[in-house]
């Protein structure tokens, strides 16, 4: 029996790291990733190594049904590791390994709303060609062909995710025609951000075959539209308990004196989206409240009512990497 193994891995691109992949032919069905050998890849044309050394090792982490391909084939999230075995430059994954074991007791879960933009050609999908759509306001949750612009795209993405077995808990249009979201979680941190990778990759594959790209830029089109985030929702056991709203208040302080090591790792190109318009605080001030999308932090009115619950932090952009960003977030409010 073939299998076919998509091994994919985050590559070295700067100021963003991008997703790659290739293809194994294994010659057995593969239960757990452990039964995964390790596989190399040619780093100098992934900006992860110099052509004189140019090896570097993939280790299989996680896996999934491969949904496209169906049958008993997999797709495989990777490691990237230096030819002796240790950690890569680029390998953001192995310090949340190390984050999660050190905090496992506090019981984290992250919900993370991924917002995404479909662009056909140089316009993002269902724009008039060198023009404007109406303005802003039907589109949020929108239906309708003059409103819901790549649908078919977004069905199909969102049925190839539950059929890999990944944990979504939503999708909704967004404000911006052409833009969407959905939402991975709540899961630990290694596991929603693994996922993270994975239905991001499905996401590019699957609009491929419409001949559209789904970029995660934060600020796709410049001017009076909304860009696209990538807010992380997160608590702790004793967050989601009772008395567990002045945790959340205890963490948002934290927050606070680390504003701008947690910007740092929050995406590239973030200060075009956060402006404090469209729905956002401004990239050099802090602030949270209760149900307030235009703070920093937005604690969910229930979470507010109830006494516990989590909190939202705004300010990650669309095309953050989640292992560096739930990495912070554990670090700041957990230390
Ligand atoms: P918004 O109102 O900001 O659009 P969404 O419904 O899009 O919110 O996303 C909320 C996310 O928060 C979901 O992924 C959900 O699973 C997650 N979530 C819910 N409760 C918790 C919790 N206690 N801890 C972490 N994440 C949570
Ligand atoms: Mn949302
Ligand atoms: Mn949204
Ligand atoms: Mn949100």
């Amino acid at each position: 029996m073939k299998v076919m193994a998509e091994y994919i891995w985050m590559d070295g691109h700067q100021p963003t790291q991008k997703l790659r992949s290739k293809t194994k032919i294994l010659n057995k069905k593969i239960s757990s990733v452990s039964e995964l050998p390790e596989w190399g890849f040619d780093g100098s044309s992934t900006n992860q190594a110099e052509g004189n050394f140019s090896d570097c090792l993939l280790k299989p982490v996680w896996l999934c049904k491969d949904p496209i391909r169906g049958k008993e084939n997999i797709l495989v999230m990777c490691e990237v590791m230096n030819a002796d075995g240790s950690v890569h430059a680029s390998n953001t994954r192995a310090h949340l390994r190390k984050i999660e074991e050190k905090f496992s007791k506090e019981n984290i879960w992250f919900g993370i709303e991924q917002e995404y933009t479909f662009f056909e050609g140089r316009n993002p999908l269902g724009w008039p060609e060198g023009g404007y759509p109406a303005p802003q306001g039907p589109f949020y949750c929108g239906v309708g062909a003059d409103e819901a612009f790549g649908r078919e795209i977004v069905e199909d993405h969102l049925d190839l995710c539950l059929e890999a077995g990944l944990e979504l808990s939503g999708i909704n249009a967004e404000v911006m025609p052409g833009q969407w979201e959905y939402q991975i979680g709540p899961l630990g941190p290694l596991e929603v951000a693994d996922q993270m990778w994975i239905s991001r990759w499905l996401l590019y594959r699957i609009s491929e075959d419409y001949g559209v790209s789904a970029t995660l830029h934060p600020k796709p089109v410049k001017g009076d539209w909304n860009g696209a985030g990538a807010h992380i929702n997160f608590s702790t056991q004793s967050m989601r308990e009772k008395g567990g709203l002045k945790v959340i208040e205890d963490a948002c302080e934290k927050l606070r004196k680390k504003h701008d090591e947690h910007i740092a790792v929050y995406g590239a190109h973030n200060e075009e989206r956060l402006t404090g318009d469209h729905e956002t605080q401004s990239i050099s001030e802090f602030s949270y409240g209760v149900s307030d999308r235009g703070a920093s932090i937005r604690i969910p009115m229930q979470t507010s009512n109830d006494g516990y619950g989590y909190l939202e932090d705004r300010r990650p952009s669309s095309n953050m990497d989640p292992y560096q960003a739930c990495a912070i977030l554990i670090e700041t409010t957990c230390s």
